[in-house]
């Protein structure tokens, strides 16, 4: 009998894992089932390149409908996943089929957090997730004038600077008195904050929505301190959690489905991969879940290797990118707490690079506008370099001197 190996989710991990899947040899049958119609697709453009119209639908596919045909990969799409019982070993679909497999991977995902104040139900009020988010926020975004953009994480930033790009009046409200505050802290999100500034965004800083008020639309976003913000869409950009179908038997979930550091769960031929999993990272000996790109990719590809019998640690150094304006911000690095942040370059310009510091060791990174600084400050980050930070302070130092 041919093993099967069924893959719950059909995004980036997922088409990290068939990418890698057969090269690795495996030769079961291996069935991808997606919530979403379409095939899997790049995310990062949907709040960049998309919505400013300079990348088309077509553009964002990883591969045509061929290269799945090609690798004798099962697509079952526009199929969400209701239940997966770990004890029958079968998983069941919103259209009552169920499928069978010997071997499972959850590449579910994530899903946007919703604001939890009145009238956030009104339409005209935007989560961008899907593609069929984007393409329902790029319309109306069409015929908008005033956008108030929630949250001034990485998706909120990236909105209001395409917004911004598309010549769109735009407010951004953030409950932290720097954007980016908790992903790069204050003086990195300071520095950031500055551009949105320069090119016009209205920032509400230090402020949180207590309501969304309109009679069928989103007409107003009101404020704790009073002040009303009036608007013709909103965007809510407030953070994202990892979703999984209901779920029969003893799986570990804890923020996320806990796996090994070889990317298995505690149920025998069980995997997860990307923004669903957090994994113990053997490198710095705790448990990670990021949402990033990069890391969905390559971890989906771990799990092909894994299931095709050759397990490895997946060790990789945590790395994001983000486009605003004509910024790119690069990030490697672990999400640990850090005690001090060296900065080498011009914040104000800005073009930087910016190193996270525990223990006297490199956690992390934050690159801006230097990049031939991005492959030896990621090489510091995975050898957790320790630094005379003098030294890594002075930008005439070539940062290659400081590696081991
Ligand atoms: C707008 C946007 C911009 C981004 N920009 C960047 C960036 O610039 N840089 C960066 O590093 N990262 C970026 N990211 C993050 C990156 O895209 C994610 O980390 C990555 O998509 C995670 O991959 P994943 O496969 O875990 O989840 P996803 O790609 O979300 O795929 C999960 C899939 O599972 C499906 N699914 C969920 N539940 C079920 C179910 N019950 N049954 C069947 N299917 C199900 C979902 O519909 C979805 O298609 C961005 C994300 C978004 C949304």
């Amino acid at each position: 009998m041919v093993e099967t190996c069924v893959v719950v989710g059909a995004g980036v991990a997922a088409f990290g894992f068939v990418n890698t899947i057969r090269e690795a040899g495996y030769q079961g049958r291996v069935v991808l089932v997606g919530a979403e119609s379409v095939l899997p697709y790049e995310r990062p453009p949907l709040s960049k390149q998309y919505l400013t119209g300079r990348k088309d639908e077509d553009a964002l596919l990883f591969q045509p409908v061929s290269f799945y045909e090609e690798r004798n990969i099962e697509l079952r799409l526009g199929t969400p996943v209701e239940e997966i019982d770990l004890q029958r070993r079968v998983v069941r679909s919103a259209d009552g089929n169920e499928l069978s497999f010997d071997m499972l991977v959850l590449a579910t995902g994530a899903t946007p957090n919703r604001l939890p104040v009145p009238g956030a139900e009104l339409a005209g009020i935007f989560t961008l997730r899907s593609l069929e988010d984007a393409r329902a926020l790029r319309a109306a975004l069409a015929a908008a004038e005033r956008v108030v953009v929630v949250g001034g994480g990485f998706i909120g930033c990236e909105v209001a600077a395409s917004a911004r790009t598309l010549g769109k009046q735009v407010a951004l409200v953030e409950t932290l008195p720097v954007l980016l505050g908790r992903a790069l802290g204050v003086e990195i999100g300071s520095a950031i904050t500055r551009v949105h500034e320069r090119q016009g965004v209205a920032l509400y800083l230090g402020r949180r929505v207590v309501g969304i008020e309109g009679r069928e639309r989103a007409e107003r976003v009101v404020l704790d301190d009073g002040t009303t913000l009036p608007c013709d869409l909103v965007v809510v950009g407030i953070g994202v959690r990892p979703v999984l179908p209901a779920v029969v038997g003893d799986l570990r979930f804890d923020d996320g489905v806990v796996v090994d550091a070889t990317c298995a769960t505690n149920v025998d031929g069980v995997w997860a991969a990307g923004d669903v999993a957090r994994w113990w990272h053997p490198r710095i000996e705790r448990f990670l879940r990021v949402e990033h790109y990069d890391n969905a990719l390559a971890q989906g590809a771990a799990v092909a290797k894994a299931v095709a019998g050759q397990p490895e640690p997946y060790d990789a150094v945590p790395s994001f990118w983000s486009d605003q304006y004509d910024l790119t911000i690069q990030q490697y690095g672990y999400p640990v707490e850090w005690d001090e942040v060296v900065v080498r370059g011009d914040l104000d310009e800005p073009a930087f690079t910016a190193f996270y510091l525990k223990d006297g060791r490199v956690y992390g990174a934050v690159i801006v506008r230097w990049p031939r600084e991005m492959r030896p400050a990621r090489r510091l980050v995975e050898q957790l370099a320790q630094v005379d930070r003098t030294l890594l302070a002075d930008p005439s130092v070539d940062l290659r001197q400081l590696l081991a």
